[in-house]
């Protein structure tokens, strides 16, 4: 397989159509960055996916991102999208530019902690389970909202907006509701901390164009930029997942 040739039409196709859905809605796609999602995909397609253009990818698991990354281009820059364990904090501090799953206080303590050892401020998106979900990570709106002085109270963390990976319908339609939601609450959040947020981390391959018009600022795509994963990489804890180890 080429990957440079697959990644270059499918980026095109990719950008026409956030195009169009910044066109609807009277947004400039400017405003919307692509997380290329390289999970279970090797080096060689992260290093295709460089010539193409393409700078900010995510990886859901340390124990994947940590055997990738020394392999890839250093212009890749690396945001973790999956689960954070707190005993892999460390590790994720010095791998990744953003964590866009911080979905406990607890998970923030020892981001705090770590970023502090090492010298450096982390930029965190707060992961949102805006369908309450029992099968998914992230945090419940209301909890979110009683923890979000306590969260920014941590020197070391940059919170940057919110993420969300909303209930899987083959009808993207059906998925609008949850982005807005998201979108609400980030409103909800900036009124609390009287600052802006500037992220929305929302829409993946099957949806990204609904939440690039409901306000996505970056949208994490895996199989529309690299094609089918191989589902047996997967872990049985589904594609959010950080697997125990
Ligand atoms: C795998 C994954 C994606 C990308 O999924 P696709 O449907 O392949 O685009 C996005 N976000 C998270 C959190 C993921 O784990």
């Amino acid at each position: 397989m080429d990957w440079a040739e697959r990644i270059g039409a499918n980026l095109a196709e990719v950008e026409r159509r956030i195009r169009a859905a910044c066109d609807r809605v009277g947004r400039d796609p400017a405003e919307v960055m692509i997380v290329a999602v390289t999970k279970t995909h090797p080096p060689a397609a992260v290093e295709a996916a460089v010539a193409c253009g393409l700078r900010v990818f995510g990886e859901n698991r340390v124990q994947e991102a940590r055997a990738k990354i020394p392999l890839c281009p250093g212009s890749a820059r690396w945001h973790l999208i999956g689960h954070l364990q707190t005993n892999k904090v460390r590790e994720a501090v010095g791998l990744f530019e953003m964590i866009q799953s911080v979905d406990s206080l607890k998970v923030a303590l020892e981001i705090q902690r770590r970023a502090e050892q090492a010298g450096r401020r982390m930029p965190v998106l707060l992961e949102v389970n805006v369908a309450g979900e029992s099968s998914k990570f992230g945090y419940a709106p209301d909890r979110l909202l009683e923890e979000l002085g306590a969260l920014n109270g941590l020197s070391r963390l940059e919170i940057q907006g919110l993420m969300t990976v909303p209930p899987w319908s083959p009808d993207p339609e059906r998925v609008r509701p949850y982005f807005r939601r998201l979108r609400e609450l980030k409103l909800a959040c900036e009124e609390r901390l009287g600052v802006p947020l500037p992220h929305l981390s929302m829409g993946m391959s099957g949806d990204f164009e609904v939440a690039v018009e409901e306000g996505a600022t970056m949208v994490r795509l895996g199989t529309v930029l690299f094609g089918p994963r191989a589902s047996a990489v997967r872990s049985g804890a589904g594609d959010g997942a950080e697997a125990g180890d």
